[in-house]
């Protein structure tokens, strides 16, 4: 027990006449310092028949090993047994739990149904044995036919049960034990931890299966607040994890308070970090969470893989390629995880030339996996280049779910809705599910072709919120107003308003620069959701932007300011990004921290007087703002974050034909404008991505968008 081994080793050595009971103390010690092997040797020279005591424990030590002589020694001691010890209910007990880690699920249940004597142990091995071996369902059943009080031990098992199935069974069962769960065991930290384990598991799957709100995490941070003893390293993980997937209010107070308050020897569990870092990261945290993996000396690929997602979390993407070189600085090898994440900043990034760098890096039986060639997909389409995302898709031979839907939004995204109709048509009935429903109504919608989507949506048999929105946003774009608003009145007969079916009408309203409609559906908005404020903001200068086409400038501009004025918000900030030699450069509106700031104004102001030349006008319904003293239409416009990263690109040597940039919001119609034009002047091809799809900028002066944007 003080684990001196040797001297256990030469006292027992030295005593002639072994009896069991010093048999069982070695025995005990041994396994109790991991030597389970040994507790063999010592059987194979041990005179004695063992008794039950000794049998019990040499069926542990079994169990506990489970290899290969390991299951014979426990085999050949449960064939000998003497018929006597058949009674003895924690020789059975033992029997059976070593049956169950040797995964012979048949005898341990002979065993069980044999024992006339259950107690809750009895009860509590089987139950652990199923759940051992994954058999959840019949932990359940058996569960239910316990009519013994139940002891911690139980409850902890069930509780595991509940988490590994995670079905509607397992919420009932999880959630009644919990509510009776008797007062003591609510100081036990076992049983709490493995509790709070079980309602994390439970709450991943409530999307799954229709339950709203985040009500499981609630309750396992209630039962956190109840526990008054010493916290452990596992209780830690768990209040971290699940404080990371509310991260609402109240979990970014318990959670910053658990971490500030953690003793000092806890900075020391990497898997305590790892999970404090993650949820740093869903708080939004950044510096904390990077902060925390700078602390960490003893970073594994967890800790790389979590401070990577955490940067995708927060769309600073680009900070994960510092990260991968530092890992192969460590000498730490990225595994599937860091390659599928790794992979995920590349499609926000989607700057072609670095996801080919990345991909070049991953082991072709990495790159092989579905998974990873769904994500694959889903990058190659998000920057633009959909001959390799179909090039994926079609090198995958057991195609998912997930793999179509990627494909048919990937055709979406870039404007061929024809191709995603054909890849959604091929799609096996029964693996479409709403995303696919969605991808492809907008694809057809952006593509403009509307009997395709009709045609679908009609046949679509369950219509969910999403779906329909989807529908009214495709009429909207063909101005096909009535329609759209008989699908919304439809809808509100049986469900609360939806902010962005009204939206989609008013954008599309703009674009047809119908004030009539514009006017009623933003009074509408401001009617119906007067709290969802950047929502407004976005309405108000769509209306704004249909006043100055009709020459109202002065009108354009007091409605807008006065909007603005009323709902008191800060829109968005804007950013655009592209890639210039190895490195990701990043541009906020009106941005002069870039050490060519100076040539990049130079370059607009050149790409301008071209631009005008070819009769351009600047369109000034597009800013969303108070002009102040000292700018003009022209520096606001021009100030836009992607036109300094346009013109980054032309200020290299040689210049670029292909420029590719992406933006964090929606491109603005001047922007748009200026864009297709300089494409065409400077004869390049230009790809932009923005918050809703793709843009390819041609040189013969068009975009694949139709100007549907
Ligand atoms: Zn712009
Ligand atoms: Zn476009």
């Amino acid at each position: 027990q003080y684990g001196d081994i040797d001297s256990a080793t030469r006292l027992f050595t030295s005593t002639a006449n072994k009896s069991n009971y010093i048999y069982t103390a070695m025995f005990k010690g041994l396994i109790s310092n991991n030597m389970v092997e040994k507790v063999f040797d010592l059987l194979d020279e041990m005179e004695i028949k063992p008794d039950s005591f000794t049998l019990a424990i040499l069926f542990n030590a079994c169990a506990e090993l489970a290899n290969d002589r390991a299951i014979k020694i426990g085999r050949k001691l449960l064939d000998e047994m003497p018929e006597n010890y058949r009674n003895d209910n924690a020789v059975l007990n033992s029997a059976m739990h070593m049956l169950m880690k040797f995964g012979d699920i048949q005898s341990a249940e002979r065993i069980f149904r044999l024992n006339k004597k259950k107690d809750i142990i009895t009860y509590n091995a089987i139950i652990k044995g199923y759940v051992g071996n994954k058999m959840f369902e019949k932990a359940l059943d058996l569960f239910e036919q316990i009519h013994l009080n139940l002891d911690n031990v139980t409850y902890i098992i069930v509780f595991n049960a509940c988490a590994g199935l995670a079905n509607d069974r397992a919420i009932k069962i999880g959630r009644k034990l919990l509510d009776e769960m008797p007062e003591n065991y609510r100081n036990d930290n076992a049983v709490l931890n493995s509790a709070m384990h079980m309602l994390m598991k439970l709450d991943l799957k409530r999307v799954d299966l229709g339950y709203v709100g985040n009500k499981m995490l609630e309750k396992a941070l209630d039962l956190f607040e109840q526990i008054h003893l010493n916290l452990d390293n596992v209780t830690y993980i768990i209040v971290f994890n699940a404080c990371a997937g509310l991260a609402n209010d109240r979990a970014i107070k318990i959670g910053r308070k658990l971490l500030d308050e953690m003793p000092e020897n806890y900075r020391n569990d990497n898997a305590v970090l790892n999970s404090a870092m993650h949820m740093l990261m869903k708080f939004g945290d950044i510096q904390g969470a990077e902060r925390i993996f700078r602390l960490n000396k003893k970073k594994d690929i967890i800790t790389y893989n979590a401070i990577m997602n955490g940067y995708n979390l927060n769309d600073e993407s680009s900070k994960c390629f510092k990260i991968l070189d530092g890992m192969s600085h460590e000498g730490i090898v990225p595994n599937e995880t860091t390659w599928n994440i790794l992979i995920g900043a590349c499609s926000q990034i989607g700057m072609i030339h670095r996801c080919e760098y990345i991909i070049d890096q991953i082991p072709l039986d990495t790159q092989n996996k579905r998974q990873i060639q769904n994500s694959l997909i889903d990058m190659w389409g998000k920057c633009g280049s959909v001959e390799k995302a179909q090039i994926a898709f079609k090198s995958i031979d057991d195609r998912d779910t997930v793999t179509y839907n990627t494909m048919i939004n990937a055709f979406g995204l870039n404007g061929m809705g024809s191709e995603a109709i054909h890849v959604y048509k091929q799609m096996p009935n029964d693996l479409r599910d709403e995303v696919s429903h969605i991808c492809v109504l907008n694809a057809c919608s952006h593509s403009g072709l509307l009997h395709e989507a009709r045609n679908i949506f009609d046949e679509i048999t369950f219509k969910t919120e999403k779906i329909i929105t989807t529908m009214i946003d495709c009429l909207s774009r063909l101005f096909l107003f009535d329609e759209a608003q008989k699908l919304i009145d439809n809808y509100e007969k049986t469900n609360k308003p939806y902010l962005i079916m009204y939206m989609s009408l008013l954008s599309g309203a703009r674009n047809n620069r119908n004030r009539h409609v514009s006017e009623k559906v933003y009074d509408r908005m401001k009617y119906l959701f007067p709290n969802e404020k950047q929502h407004l903001v976005s309405g108000a200068v769509l209306v704004s932007n249909i006043y100055s086409s009709f020459g109202e400038d002065q009108l354009a501009t007091t409605f807008r300011s006065n909007q603005i004025k009323q709902l008191r918000t800060n829109a968005t900030k804007g950013l655009s990004w592209t890639q210039i030699n190895d490195e990701i450069v990043q541009f906020t509106a009106h941005d002069n921290s870039h050490p060519q700031a100076s040539e990049i104004d130079s370059e607009i102001d050149r790409m301008t007087s071209e631009l005008i030349q070819h009769g351009y006008k600047f369109d000034s319904s597009w800013i969303t703002r108070k002009i102040k003293d000292g700018e003009t239409i022209q520096s606001v416009l021009c100030g836009h974050s992607e036109k300094k990263a346009i013109a980054l690109n032309f200020i290299q040597r040689p210049v670029p034909k292909f420029i590719q940039i992406a933006k964090n919001l929606r491109v603005c119609g001047d922007c748009h404008e200026f864009t297709k034009l300089i494409a065409k002047i400077r004869q390049c091809d230009i790809i932009v991505r923005d918050a809703n799809r793709i843009h390819h900028f041609y040189p013969n002066g068009q975009c694949s968008c139709q100007d549907h944007f």
